[in-house]
């Protein structure tokens, strides 16, 4: 991965079974607004990451890409980071078994706007807070109306391209062996169940269902 993309820049590499491209970044299934489940249109990432992880071999997903690997990049406030990556976790400690936190690696990419006038990164706001940050809700975070209050007042926010990078298996890491051991699982095929208590696998770039 280079250390920096420019807006609107394309990915060579097809969406496939390692690879997915999400232009949001709502992860847990409590993040689908009423309308998205009837139609479809903007599933949550999470049975793509259960998917990769049930294949053994991992796989990547990146947010702020077109389906066709067209980076946008998403604004985020320094708090709004914070948030994705709480949210992240939050989900996977939901899975059954709790997905250990060596299995998986959230990274921020930076992507920089094509317009070099525009004024980046200048928070009007303070950013800092101890409150807890809104997860398991389709409702707004403080960290979400602080960024909007800064948009709304000319201030953006640097734009960024999530990678959730699952690792593959592997199964001489000490911490693996003792996980596999000590976790239970539904059956023995060692399946993780995702949030919603169901499985899933992956076939090429498609996401299907095991229970
Ligand atoms: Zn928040």
């Amino acid at each position: 991965m280079p250390l920096s993309y420019r807006r609107h820049d394309q990915f060579t590499v097809k969406e496939g079974k390692l690879v997915e491209y999400k232009g949001h970044k709502s992860f847990s299934m409590e993040q689908l607004s009423i309308r998205a489940k009837h139609t479809q249109s903007r599933r949550h990432i999470s049975p793509v990451a259960c998917g990769m992880l049930n294949n053994e071999d991992g796989g990547i997903i990146l947010m702020g890409v077109q389906d066709n690997g067209l980076i946008d990049g998403l604004m985020l406030s320094k708090a709004q980071q914070e948030h994705l990556v709480a949210n992240i976790i939050d989900t996977f400690d939901r899975y059954r078994p709790k997905v250990p936190r060596h299995f998986y690696d959230i990274n921020f990419i930076r992507v920089k706007l094509t317009n070099s006038k525009t004024k980046e990164d200048k928070a009007y706001l303070s950013d800092e807070s101890n409150i807890p940050h809104l997860l398991r809700t389709t409702k707004l975070c403080w960290c979400d109306h602080r960024a909007m209050t800064s948009i709304n007042l000319g201030f953006l926010h640097k734009c960024w391209l999530i990678e959730l990078k699952i690792h593959p298996r592997d199964h001489s890491d000490p911490r693996t062996i003792k996980f596999v051991h000590t976790s239970t699982f539904y059956d023995d095929s060692r399946m993780f169940q995702s949030e919603t208590g169901k499985a899933y696998y992956r076939i090429e770039d498609m996401t299907k269902r095991i229970a």
